[in-house]
């Protein structure tokens, strides 16, 4: 499993209602929410930013193929507003995209451009099946950097390199349980159990050594 950033979105948040930082891979920019939410008004809202990464990506996408077909539309504009409704508990979101093209666009290019448009890469993140999932670590999970015996072998967790891929969380969650505290209860299986789940791990984030020999073995 690869991420399909190299450096996370990260966002902090102080105590100033509610203005927060986001840092993307190259700079920052301040986010808000709304006057009437309590904020300042200082920077885009959490909806406005989920819009525009659709507004984004449909202009890209646009631009790229019509470049491509060497057309000659020289501005696009996109319009993105949502609106949500709720029945028997079920929160249904409509996000509504209007593609606005130069007076005089042959109408042939417009409806290709539609399609075109509802094919970008965020378009089909937003209709396809998307699962949020959480973590947080304990202090004692990152500040041990973590080494975890069982007097006969240790497994060794290294965060920087956990992409969170869950494959030991759902494949031996005797051990790696990210409700317990600390998350990898060694004694939850046997060595040799635990050293097949730990060569399973994607991204090297786990090793195992054992404990008379500490050559580390990390998943080929
Ligand atoms: S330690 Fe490895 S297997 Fe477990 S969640 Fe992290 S990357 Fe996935």
């Amino acid at each position: 499993m690869e991420y399909k950033l190299q450096k996370p979105v990260q966002g902090t948040i102080g105590t100033t209602k509610y203005q927060h930082v986001i840092e993307w891979r190259n700079g920052q920019f301040i986010a808000d929410e709304p006057e009437k939410q309590g904020g300042q008004d200082t920077g885009p809202d959490p909806y406005t930013l989920l819009l525009s990464s659709l507004a984004s990506c449909t202009l890209v996408t646009l631009r790229m193929y019509i470049d491509r077909k060497g057309w000659d539309i020289p501005v696009i504009k996109v319009n993105v507003n949502m609106w949500q409704t709720k029945e028997n508990d079920i929160l249904t979101t409509y996000l509504d995209r209007d593609v606005v093209l130069p007076e005089g666009t042959d109408p042939e290019q417009k409806n290709r451009l539609l399609e075109i448009a509802a094919q970008c890469p965020v378009s089909k993140i937003l209709e396809g099946n998307i699962k949020v999932r959480s973590y947080v670590y304990h202090d004692e999970d990152v500040d041990k950097k973590i080494k975890y015996t069982n007097g006969d072998i240790t497994v060794v967790w290294k965060p920087e390199l956990c992409k969170h891929s869950g494959r030991c969380v759902t494949q031996l969650p005797k051990v790696f349980n990210l409700k317990t505290k600390p998350w990898v209860t060694i004694t939850g299986a046997d060595s040799e159990t635990i050293k097949a789940q730990v060569d399973k791990c994607p991204t090297g984030a786990l090793s195992w050594f054992k404990n008379d020999d500490t050559t580390e073995n990390t998943p080929s």
